[in-house]
């Protein structure tokens, strides 16, 4: 059977084993698979040159037992309203899995940044924000960056429903510049995360951290500051990836030199003193931990059996399919689930958001050491259900979020 390449349907079909297992009604299963909300919105925007441009952009709040929707805004030419749903759902079942009062949301404007001029994005942004006002706000719908978006970005949203409501709100959106109610700690806090909760699987897989070989599929903003705090724990970066392809050193690479070259050259190949590999084959070197933290559907049903690591941190947002979390389990590979290995970002998200409700700013090591806590009792929460039921990682962490959000769900009950 073929794999699907929809990351829509990849979720519901994880949605649907963890309810099998925990042997939801049908009724409720209706329920949770619905997405609460969606808004789709035209915004006109004046361009540099005089002429004016409709853009397509959408928002979408998957579900809301738990706390307000939360989760970021994307501007692409391939977003679709579908692609928002699975997006907005992934969110939910991260908080949930997390315990982070949240729920799931997504937001994304169909267009080409790359195209455009930093007045027309700002000109796209404070259109879009006022076009889906009467969605979000700290209560409500808590945005964010993702794809192409960036802390400036939040700053438009801020100001725009600041002067929209009439007094400056902080809470409406995460991933701030810390001038204006950021959180200290939250660029480097998905790749912290996920280093955190590579280091109890490697307690889990019995893999002293020091002596591991990693490879990293992807060296941008969550790939080099994986590398970093691994390395700074004695492992050996053997091989590194970006979008113009990999390299590799079995001795291990010199961190500091790849990433001058990178900055120097504006990609990992030709680093000197290291071999050129594809992103393919980086996939299937021999190593004791593989982290991809690139783009989705990486490792498939077709690629899986080749993969030679006791541990996949899957950094990347659905980049193990459904297909290849069967044959990795048929392995004992050990994979971290992307809905607890990239968790790190919405929960110091989560900390940015307290503390501009509280007005009182928390110092790096604190936000730091509140994240490390979260995210050891998230794992050995999750890993403690994989062993009382005897699931892989994945389905014990799609058990977890799923039933606390039914739980959620059958304690409100049905209004009216
Ligand atoms: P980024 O854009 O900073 O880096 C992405 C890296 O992947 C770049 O090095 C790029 O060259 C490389 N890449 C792109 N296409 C590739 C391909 N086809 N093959 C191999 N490499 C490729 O992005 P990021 O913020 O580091 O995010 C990485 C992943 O982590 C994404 O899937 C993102 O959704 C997920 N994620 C990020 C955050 C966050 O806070 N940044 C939070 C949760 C999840």
């Amino acid at each position: 059977m073929k794999e699907t390449s929809s990351l829509f349907e990849m979720v519901r079909s994880r949605f649907d084993a963890a309810a099998d297992v925990l042997r939801l009604p049908r009724d409720l299963r209706e329920v949770m698979t619905h997405m609460k909300r969606q808004l789709i919105v035209s915004l006109p925007v004046r361009m540099d040159d005089g002429s004016i441009r409709v853009f397509d952009g959408y928002r979408v709040q998957h579900n809301i037992a738990r706390g307000p929707a939360k989760g970021g805004i994307r501007y692409h030419p391939n977003v679709t309203l579908d692609q928002m749903k699975a997006l907005a759902s992934l969110m939910t079942w991260k908080c949930a899995a997390t315990n982070i009062p949240y729920g799931g949301g997504k937001g994304g404007v169909v267009c080409d940044p790359a195209t455009m001029s930093q007045a027309e994005l700002e000109r796209l942004t404070r259109r879009y924000a006022s076009e889906i006002l009467l969605m979000i706000g700290p209560d409500r719908d808590i945005a964010a960056p993702d794809v192409n978006t960036d802390s400036q970005t939040m700053a438009w949203i801020m100001d725009t429903y600041s002067m929209t409501v009439g007094h400056s709100m902080l809470g409406v959106v995460t991933g701030k510049p810390v001038a204006l109610g950021g959180s200290r700690g939250r660029e480097e806090a998905t790749a912290r995360g996920c280093w955190y909760a590579i280091r109890e699987a490697c307690k889990v897989k019995n893999i002293h951290v020091k002596d591991a070989r990693v490879a990293i599929q992807g060296f941008g903003s969550v790939g080099t500051t994986t590398a970093w705090l691994l390395h700074e724990d004695g492992a050996k970066i053997i091989a590194l990836s970006d979008s113009g392809g990999g390299v590799v050193n079995l001795k291990g690479l010199d961190l500091e030199a790849a990433l001058a070259h990178k900055q120097m050259t504006g990609r990992l190949s030709g680093l000197p003193g290291a071999d050129a590999i594809s992103n393919e084959e980086l996939l299937e070197l021999k190593c004791d931990i593989l982290v991809p933290a690139a783009i989705e559907s990486q490792i498939t049903a077709e690629n899986a059996s080749r993969v030679r690591t006791s541990i996949v941190a899957e950094a990347a947002n659905a980049a193990v399919t459904p297909g290849a979390d069967e044959a990795l389990s048929r392995k004992d590979c050990f994979v971290v689930p992307d809905i607890l290995c990239n968790a790190g970002g919405v929960i110091v998200s989560y900390f940015e958001w307290v503390q501009d409700l509280q007005g009182l700013f928390w110092s790096e090591a604190e936000v730091n050491n509140q994240l490390e806590k979260i995210m050891i009792r998230s794992f050995k929460e999750i890993y403690e259900v994989a062993q009382k039921r005897k699931l892989a990682m994945r389905l014990a962490a799609y058990v977890q979020a799923v039933g606390r959000v039914s739980d959620a769900t059958n304690v409100r009950g049905l209004f009216p």
